[in-house]
């Protein structure tokens, strides 16, 4: 069947391992590979199937709904970059995970590991006076770092998927708004991909005290936060963390200590780029003056890998419903035509409703197909048998709960909507 919200597994690119990897350590990784979301060609690089790409593109949707909710315009930057741009910052030198390569005549290019020396240049083009501010721009693409170590799966890349949004400013209280607003979006992005986040005060302002994370606590993280016991989500990072810390939020000097994974990073960068590329605006009094800046990234694929992580149980992934590559998978169970018949129909009717199903039409026993919906993980099974239907029914479980039921066929599609 032509229809994007449904797919037969028999036709899909996609085979489940027993085993997990000899090659990989993390959790995330071990239960992607497994269920065939992902495939590894080297340390930190991934190739996502058709289920994980699903899942990258949903995170990656909310992240576009939230940032364009904030005024985000959604834009494309290259992910190769002109030795210059980066020598006029002093950073072709000072950031030791760009990967450089040669080109023709031997020019030298970096491959993009964040994007400000770009989108400078670009916002230059587009900010002239004081109308045009304020401005963000973001974009949802490739990066690439060298990092030291890559064996966290999807939680550490060399090459990754980044939202970076930029924002541009006539003063540093416009900035200071906006990076509130910023804020409230992040937290909504976590929580609609069913992450709790602690914002988390952290090294790296340029141009403030702070630079803020997003912090999702888990034992796979390799960041230590002390989460203040007064304040219902802030914490410090273990790195700036001084003597006999307060609560930069509520004064507080109670923490508990955990490991964390950061999932995002908001930065007020004041001029630190405008001055270099001279990006300046003309005021209202005729007077030029330098654009304020801010920068805030979110990592989507480290975001896919942190729900892996904290979503699990012995048998495979528990998807959320918001980012599970499909809502409902439909199993046939045993030879039977009726069965089979009558699966086909509901397999029809899904798709037609706009409900997303996964339909395991292929002739294995049910054992393995049990096995393998818990290890792909998506929140509704639905299984047709002769037993069910001998009751005109089909039985439905979450994937979080061991109970089932036996629901109508002919109430199901209403149900799932
Ligand atoms: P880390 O401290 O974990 O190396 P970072 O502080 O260098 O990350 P940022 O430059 O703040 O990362 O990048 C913004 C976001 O991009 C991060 O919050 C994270 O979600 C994501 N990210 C950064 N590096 C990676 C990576 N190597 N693999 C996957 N996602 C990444
Ligand atoms: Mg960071």
């Amino acid at each position: 069947m032509k229809n994007s919200n449904g797919v037969k597994q028999s036709q899909l690119a996609n085979k489940t391992l027993r085993e997990a990897p000899k090659d990989e350590e993390s959790v995330n990784a071990i239960l992607l590979t497994r269920a065939g979301f992902i495939d590894k060609l080297g340390a930190g690089i991934y190739s996502f199937l058709p289920l994980g790409l699903r899942v990258l593109r949903k995170i990656e949707n909310i992240i576009r709904q939230e940032m364009a909710a904030i005024g985000g315009q959604e834009i494309l930057m290259p992910a190769m970059h002109p030795k210059e741009y980066w020598e006029k910052t002093g950073r072709w030198e000072s950031l030791d995970v760009m990967f450089k390569l040669k080109g023709m005549g031997d020019k030298d290019y970096g491959l993009g590991s964040t994007h400000e020396e770009i989108v400078t240049p670009v916002a230059k083009k587009v900010i002239l006076s004081y109308k045009d501010l304020p401005m963000a721009l973001f974009q949802i693409q490739t990066k690439f770092r060298n990092e030291a170590r890559a064996k966290s799966g999807l939680l550490r890349g060399r090459e990754f998927s980044m939202k970076d949004l930029y924002s541009f400013h006539a003063d540093q209280k416009d900035l200071d708004q906006y990076y509130e607003q910023a804020t409230e979006a992040y937290f909504k992005v976590f929580t609609r991909c069913g992450l709790k986040t602690y914002l988390t005060a952290a090294s790296g302002g340029s141009f403030s005290k702070y630079s803020h994370e997003f912090q999702v606590v888990s034992p796979a993280g390799e960041d230590t936060i002390f989460i203040c016991s007064n304040c219902e989500n802030f914490a410090i990072n273990k790195e700036i963390k001084v003597e006999n810390p307060k609560c930069p939020q509520c004064g507080g000097m109670g923490f508990e200590e955990a490991k964390a994974i950061e999932v995002g990073n908001i930065f007020k960068l004041g001029t630190r780029f405008s001055e270099p590329f001279e990006l300046k605006f003309k005021k209202e009094d005729g007077q030029e003056d330098l654009v304020i800046m801010g920068c805030y990234g979110i990592g989507p694929s480290r975001v896919m890998g942190a729900i892996v992580e904290i979503n699990n149980d012995d048998k495979g992934i528990i998807w959320p419903e918001s980012v599970a590559p499909y809502k409902v998978h439909l199993l046939a169970l045993g030879d039977d035509k009726k069965v089979k018949k009558t699966a086909d129909e509901l397999y029809e009717k899904l798709a037609e409703a706009n409900i997303e199903v996964l339909y395991d039409d292929r002739s294995l026993p049910a054992g393995a197909k049990f096995a393998e919906a818990d290890l792909i993980g998506i929140p509704y099974r639905l299984v047709i048998s002769e037993k069910t239907l001998a009751k005109d029914s089909v039985e439905l479980k979450k994937r979080y709960k061991e109970e089932t039921e036996l629901i109508k066929i002919d109430k199901i599609v209403e149900m799932m909507k």
